[in-house]
């Protein structure tokens, strides 16, 4: 590491802004969880202890959707459109105002590269931004039903929505949540993950900044089937908002289905990332290396499965190796860094297995795949990644979520075949093509069974356009106007005027 980069550490590690206890919000103000319980939130990138939390319960979960229920009848319920938008406008001013202090806290919780952190924390900021424009151009319409009447519709607030987020992008996936839900003119109860509840915290307290009334934002953290489940299972939560696992999404419709709540899920993936033999290789690696390494390979879109025409495999692995080798795995606060630590230890015993599984398998390990060498990272939970060759269709590292920093590559030969692996698993998040031949790529793209497709890029996920997945990968489509839909009621009326 440089002198420089050392220095700019202690300087981050001097003005970190974790402090020792953090509370519920609820109703605008930080409160003790009635049972009185806290639970430890640690530093993925050196295993300590980096706070207290406290834990709420069915209880605490009560009293926020209280709080946001009361807020949703009086104070929200007299902003206006125009004034929601400024609000939201005045949040994302806010959220960059503090962008800093965000990145910090969400690096020393989930172990991010800070260059990632800022990056995720200025995306939370666009996409408040983005629905604070939408709330004026989101409206609804006259239908032409009757000669003696007028028939229309309005879009109208579901209610209080239970927000539950993972831990692999905290702030981000809140804003996408929790943005569109405010732009409507709905109130919140926030789940955050309990490894990672800070910035989840963090933001509903800059509420007050942005002049948004208490009981607007609340947040419980607490154990997924404690306080989760009381959420799902809540009378007075409208709709809930899900990103997680998918064998979590499937308790969480179970939970809803009661009370018949408006449910969307955003859940696991498997992705393809397909290459074939005419596209440019060179770029093709270089684009996909952080669409499967990056976060740590602990990200629901993770290309994890490359699919590589027959020819070109010999080619893509030796160069996908080479590059993998090369990237930077270490301290999250330096700025350096490509590759962090991680969520927890037992997430990194649980890819190890993976990484002895596919080799017990019959596939090929290339690279990666241990603990890092350097002593300093020993105590932290660090992963170098892994490419695992001459992986094939049916094992289970090929068909299971993996959620760590491993890419299977398996071979294909030709169109038909491609179409066919990428298919093969139960999930249908995301994916890319690879190759110069437009319409060979559009033919493809028409036929994977997956809700978000890239060719020759690694991503396609963009705050303005529609982002979900097909099959076990979720319900509903999170970002772009259409999210104002999953926040929202239409009512129709019709109006007899003779
Ligand atoms: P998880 O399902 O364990 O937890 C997600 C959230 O649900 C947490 O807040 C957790 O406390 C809560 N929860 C857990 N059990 C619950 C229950 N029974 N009832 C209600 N809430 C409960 O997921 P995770 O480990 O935090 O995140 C990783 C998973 O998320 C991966 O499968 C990943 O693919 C998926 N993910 C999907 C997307 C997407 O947009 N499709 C994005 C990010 C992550």
């Amino acid at each position: 590491m440089s002198p420089q980069a050392s220095k700019k550490i202690k300087r981050a590690a001097a003005s970190a802004p974790v402090k020792s206890l953090w509370h519920l919000w609820i109703g605008g103000k930080a409160v003790s969880s009635l049972a009185g319980k806290r639970f430890a939130v640690h530093n993925p990138a050196n295993g300590q202890k980096l706070t207290e939390v406290a834990q709420g319960d069915a209880a605490d979960v009560d009293a926020a959707v209280s709080a946001a229920r009361q807020a949703f009848d009086g104070p929200w319920a007299k902003f206006g459109p125009r004034d929601r938008a400024r609000a939201l406008f005045k949040f994302a001013q806010a959220v960059r105002d503090h962008r800093e202090e965000l990145a910090l806290l969400e690096t020393y919780n989930t172990g991010k590269p800070i260059s990632d952190s800022r990056g995720e924390v200025a995306v939370a900021a666009d996409c408040f931004e983005y629905y604070a424009g939408a709330v004026t151009k989101y409206f609804g319409s006259t239908i032409p039903v009757s000669a003696t009447g007028l028939d229309f519709t309005l879009r109208q607030p579901v209610g209080v929505c239970g927000l539950i987020v993972p831990w692999n992008f905290p702030i981000m996936i809140t804003a996408w949540k929790l943005a569109p839900a405010l732009a409507c003119g709905d109130t919140a109860v926030i789940k955050p993950a309990s490894y990672t509840p800070l910035t989840a915290l963090r933001l509903a307290q800059l509420c007050e900044e942005a002049g948004i009334p208490e009981g607007v934002v609340n947040v419980v953290p607490g154990p997924g089937d404690v306080a989760g489940q009381a959420l799902a299972a809540h009378p007075g939560v409208a709709k809930i908002s899900f990103t997680g696992e998918t064998a979590t999404g499937e308790r969480i419709l179970r939970a809803a289905a009661a009370t018949i709540k408006r449910v969307s899920l955003e859940l696991g993936g498997k992705s393809p990332n397909i290459v074939f033999a005419d596209c440019d290789l060179e770029r093709c690696v270089e684009k996909s290396i952080f669409s499967v390494f990056g976060n740590a390979g602990q990200d629901c879109c993770a290309r994890s499965r490359a699919l590589v025409e027959k020819s070109a495999v010999e080619e893509f692995v030796g160069r996908f190796a080479e590059r993998t080798r090369k990237i930077v795995v270490g301290d999250p606060l330096d700025e350096a860094t490509q590759v962090g630590p991680m969520i927890s230890r037992q997430q990194r015993e649980r890819v190890l297995g993976y990484v002895a599984l596919g080799q017990k398998e019959g596939a090929r390990l290339v690279c990666g795949g241990g603990l890092p060498e350097d002593v300093r990272w020993k105590a932290g939970h660090f992963l170098m990644p892994a490419v695992l060759s001459e992986a094939r269709p049916g094992m289970r590292v090929v068909q299971e979520e993996i959620f760590g920093p491993v890419l299977c590559v398996l071979a294909f030969d030709g169109e038909e075949e491609a179409v066919r692996l990428a298919n093969d698993t139960p999930y249908g998040l995301s994916g890319s093509i690879w190759t110069r031949d437009l319409s060979k790529a559009l033919r493809v793209a028409r036929r994977v069974e997956s809700g978000n497709l890239s060719v020759n890029s690694a991503t396609s996920v963009y705050l303005e356009a529609p982002f979900g997945g097909f099959k076990r990968s979720g319900v509903g489509r999170e970002l772009g106007m259409g999210a104002m839909d999953l926040y929202s009621e239409v009512k129709n009326v019709f109006v007899e005027h003779g």
